[in-house]
């Protein structure tokens, strides 16, 4: 027999924990009747949820004990907190990750299963063909954040891919020895490696609730992607600070030979001033992007749990 984990983060999403299990076991009821050697688990992450998840989690692990396991954390932490969780907890010699929220369709999964079993792939994972349904302005950054980050990062990353997938073992082990506390799943799973096929198809709504990724969250949310992924914007800033000193060295010349042939009139007080703005401004532009590093190393030296559990089962 062959196991597969599923690790499903969820916050705040009671209306579609039923829904998305009820969707799951019919597709897997079908996937069995075709491999018989397969059993599943689920390890539901609650992700701190203010609601009603986690009461009806259990529900569900009342009614399925031997399939359904949960983690439930002392509070919010984030997704990529659940999925460590998640991926830890982990038995399966195969391990899927997937949203609740029944916008990471379950049909995929057989063909994902195909994917890794039939196939010889390592990864399989998931790709969104369109964005539809998308804010117009959110699907423009995104594009350019995947433009980004594939020009300055040597772990390239492939836009419109979910983090929806499934892995062998040998890949989660992997995953899990990457100790950073800052996980920027995007690149986690790409700076692995192995043999990783896409699977693509049309993007789909959510069932229940609102997305918990707004635009402020997702832009911070890809700067430290940048960050965590390349040190490329350390290497811009020094490029800046060259450019600068190079242009006051000539700037010094020119008003040297000026003087030489005009005689020092007083006057060009507004000009140096704008000059004196403007090299400030580089100057705090480049001092942000040195902060923006130290502050992930502060958090990294830490040594902090990346998520508290309360309750497991
Ligand atoms: N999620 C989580 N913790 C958070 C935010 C989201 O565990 O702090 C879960 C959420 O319940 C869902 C998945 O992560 O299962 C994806 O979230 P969402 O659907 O809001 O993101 P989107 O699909 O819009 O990118
Ligand atoms: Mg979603």
């Amino acid at each position: 027999m062959k196991l597969i984990s599923i690790v499903i983060p969820c916050f705040n999403e009671a209306g579609n924990i039923s829904l998305y299990y009820l969707a799951m076991e019919k597709m897997y009821h079908k996937l069995q009747s075709q491999r018989d050697y397969l059993n599943h688990e689920y390890i539901f992450v609650d992700d701190g949820s203010s609601d009603e998840t986690l009461d009806e989690i259990e529900k569900l692990q009342e009614k399925d004990p031997s399939k359904v396991h949960y983690i439930s954390f002392s509070r919010n932490f984030g997704k990529e907190a659940a999925f460590l969780a998640g991926l830890q907890a982990s038995k399966g010699d195969y391990v899927a990750v997937m949203d609740v929220d029944l916008q990471d369709p379950p049909e995929m999964m057989p063909m994902m299963v195909s994917g890794i079993m039939d196939e010889g792939y390592d990864i399989v994972g998931c790709r969104r063909i369109d964005r539809s349904g998308e804010p117009i302005i959110r699907s423009f950054f995104a594009k350019l954040f995947y433009k980004f980050i594939n020009l300055i990062s040597k772990t390239k990353m492939v836009d419109g891919v979910r983090d929806y997938r499934l892995m062998t073992r040998q890949v989660v082990n992997a995953i899990l020895q990457m100790k950073e506390y800052n996980r920027f799943s995007k690149g986690i799973f790409s700076w692995v490696g192995f043999k990783t096929k896409y699977l693509p198809y049309k993007n789909i709504e959510r069932k229940s609730g609102k997305s918990h990724f707004n635009f402020w969250k997702l832009l911070n949310y890809s700067l430290d992607g940048i960050v965590d992924f390349s040190d490329v914007p350390l290497s811009i800033a020094s490029f800046v600070g060259i450019g600068s000193c190079i242009l006051a060295i000539l700037g010094i010349i020119f008003v040297i030979i000026r003087k030489l042939i005009f005689g020092d009139p007083v006057s060009g007080w507004a000009s140096l001033v704008t000059i004196i703005l403007f090299i400030g401004g580089i100057q705090l532009f480049c001092l942000g992007i040195v902060g923006k590093y130290i502050g992930r190393i502060y958090l990294e030296v830490k040594h902090r749990p990346n998520y508290v559990i309360k309750k497991k089962k």
